[in-house]
């Protein structure tokens, strides 16, 4: 007791976090967070490659001073999908932080960027106007093996943040994707349509436009095949944010 500080539940929702009880672990090295309070190093928040400067109108992913209006991947493919936004680009950095989370049971750092998204894009997620939620969904037996899905951890975040409801049962993943090395976009694409599907009496009419949620956005064909689905189904817009953006030149 003595001089050490009385934590009330006040403080504790005044941070916003249980970070000032149990400590946190910073998404980047690992390591306890401090000052306490914070969900991420100062020093390791630098090592974070955030997407910034002139983005893609279409995916949001950072373009190169040789691509206009749209990247490469967006200006050869076909996107069903009206917009996207991603909060850092695909680095060595974040992939870890993100094979962290997915594997390692770090979903505690989803708090971290959660909170960061909503700081970045808040208002841009209010502007869609997104009636619905939907997390990427994986497939029930690799949800079963893990015990969660991250996409599904991180809408959980954003909708407890942003009041949008989440749905978990109108889009699912029916199949297991096949190994895509080999096969090529065309190929690709197709395979992942027939591992999506929307339950269509799970799908209420005021459903009108859904924003999903990932974690990685690499080729965008997985955003794609989502997107199909779901505007066959009758969707109108379709939006998406993901964590990481990239990693596929
Ligand atoms: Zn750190
Ligand atoms: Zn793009």
């Amino acid at each position: 007791m003595g001089a050490a500080r009385r934590v009330s539940m006040a403080d504790v929702a005044r941070e916003g976090a249980v970070g000032l009880i149990f400590p946190r672990r910073c998404p980047v090295c690992g390591d306890i967070v401090r000052p306490r309070g914070r969900l991420i190093c100062p020093e390791c928040a630098k090592r974070l490659s955030y997407v910034s400067g002139a983005t893609c109108l279409k995916c949001g992913k950072e373009l190169t001073c040789q691509e206009g209006e749209y990247c490469l991947g967006c200006s050869r493919r076909q996107r069903t999908f009206d917009q996207g936004i991603a909060l850092l680009n695909y680095t060595e950095v974040s992939s870890a932080s993100m094979a962290q989370i997915k594997y390692e049971n770090k979903r505690e750092y989803l708090d971290f960027y959660s909170q960061e998204i909503l700081l970045r894009f808040g208002e841009r997620i209010a502007r869609m106007n997104a009636d619905v939620l939907m997390p990427i969904p994986v497939h029930p037996s690799r949800k079963r093996a893990r015990g969660y899905n991250q996409a599904e951890e991180l809408a959980r975040r954003i909708s407890r943040q942003t009041g949008i409801p989440i749905s978990v049962d109108v889009l699912i993943r029916i199949r297991k994707t096949l190994p895509q090395k080999e096969l090529t976009a065309q190929e690709r694409l197709k395979n992942l349509e027939q591992a999506f599907a929307v339950r269509q009496e799970a799908l209420e009419p005021w459903m009108r436009s859904v924003l999903l949620v990932d974690d990685i956005y690499t080729t965008g064909s997985t955003m794609e095949a989502c997107a199909r689905v779901l505007k066959r189904a009758g969707v109108r817009q379709v939006y998406f944010v993901s964590v990481c953006i990239g990693g596929d030149r």
